[in-house]
């Protein structure tokens, strides 16, 4: 385990740490309260053992605070265990109030050290298992799991969070719905394994041009989701014009250079795509009409002979 050990008296940090160094626990120290709080912030040890009487802030302050701190997180609850000198009956209510979890003599026999140190490690594997479990179930619900990227779901809650924003800074905002060419023909012809295969591939391609965009600096927090069936949306919060038409291009034209065998694709004989974009230069009303701007074109980018982009009227 990783401990947090808060105590003031230097004797104390000895004796204590050299047990739990020879436990193969590793040790952080802090020295009051208010260290260990900004410690437990950027640490996030398995286990804190508190002193009560500290100089600037005493223990039960401080764990009143980790625990309102730990409260503004996803999930937490890290064990807290007072030590202490005086172990009357009215400083253990007052711990166990304050939020520590259990009581224990800094004289504290050797085997019972041990034994308790056991039981936290044992709370630390869980807590540990619990956090991985719940990282994975928050992935399940928020991306889409043939692709990886983003769900409907989770693109929709992100777009009215990002829309938001952009009305309150008046910033400008850009979309681009993007689908298949000719993908019905696609299934019909290679099989939807092989249609499954194309959409994971497609949706790779994306993704990177978008990364890509990121990290260069033309768009910031643009993010690619699927939409639905084989179209995806591209959000660009902040978007110009530019890059946005930029970024367009090079999805249609890193797609089309994929070479994804499709002999029925017109005259292009590999899985294009089309695309249909829109930008507002200061978010306004709903970010729905947004969306009917970029499938109207995403229409004219069909209408045209597909595998390009459309983003004026
Ligand atoms: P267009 O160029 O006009 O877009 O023609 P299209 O054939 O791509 O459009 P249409 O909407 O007629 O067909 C879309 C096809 O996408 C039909 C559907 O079977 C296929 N599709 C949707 N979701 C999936 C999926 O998850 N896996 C596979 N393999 N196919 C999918
Ligand atoms: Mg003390
Ligand atoms: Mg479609
Ligand atoms: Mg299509």
């Amino acid at each position: 385990m990783k401990i947090l050990l808060v105590d003031d008296a230097k004797s104390v940090q000895m004796v204590m740490t050299a047990r739990l160094v020879s436990y193969g626990h590793d040790v952080l120290h802090a020295g009051n309260g208010q260290e260990a709080l900004t410690l437990f912030a950027s640490a996030a040890p398995d286990l804190v053992l508190m002193d009560l009487e500290m100089p600037v802030m005493n223990g039960f302050e401080a764990t009143s605070r980790i625990r309102a701190f730990e409260s503004t997180q996803q999930w937490a609850w890290t064990p807290i265990i007072f030590l202490t000198s005086s172990d009357t009956v009215e400083n253990l209510v007052t711990a166990i109030e304050a939020g520590g979890d259990d009581f224990m003599s800094k004289f504290v026999p050797e085997p019972v050290l041990q034994a308790k140190m056991k039981a936290m490690s044992r709370i630390a594997a869980l807590r540990q298992s619990l956090s991985a479990a719940n990282r994975k179930l928050q992935d399940l619900a928020s991306l889409d799991g043939l692709t990886g990227l983003c769900n409907r779901r989770s693109m929709d809650l992100r777009t009215d969070q990002l829309w938001d924003q952009a009305q309150t800074l008046r910033e400008s905002f850009g979309l681009l719905m993007i689908d298949i060419d000719n993908f019905k023909k696609f299934n019909d012809h290679y099989g939807h394994q092989a249609g499954d295969d194309c959409l994971r591939q497609v949706a790779q391609t994306i993704d990177t041009a978008v990364r890509q965009a990121n990290e260069q600096g033309h768009t910031q927090d643009a993010f690619a989701a699927r939409y639905g069936g084989e179209e995806f949306a591209v959000l660009v919060p902040g978007a110009q014009d530019t890059a946005l038409q930029q970024l367009a291009q090079n999805i249609v034209s890193d797609v089309q250079a994929l070479g994804l065998a499709h002999t029925l694709n017109a005259q292009w004989g590999v899985v294009t795509i089309s695309v249909g974009g829109a930008v507002t230069s200061a978010a306004q009303g709903a970010v729905v009409d947004l969306f009917r701007q970029a499938d109207a074109r995403l229409y004219l980018a069909k209408e045209g002979g597909r595998n390009r982009a459309v983003l004026a009227g």
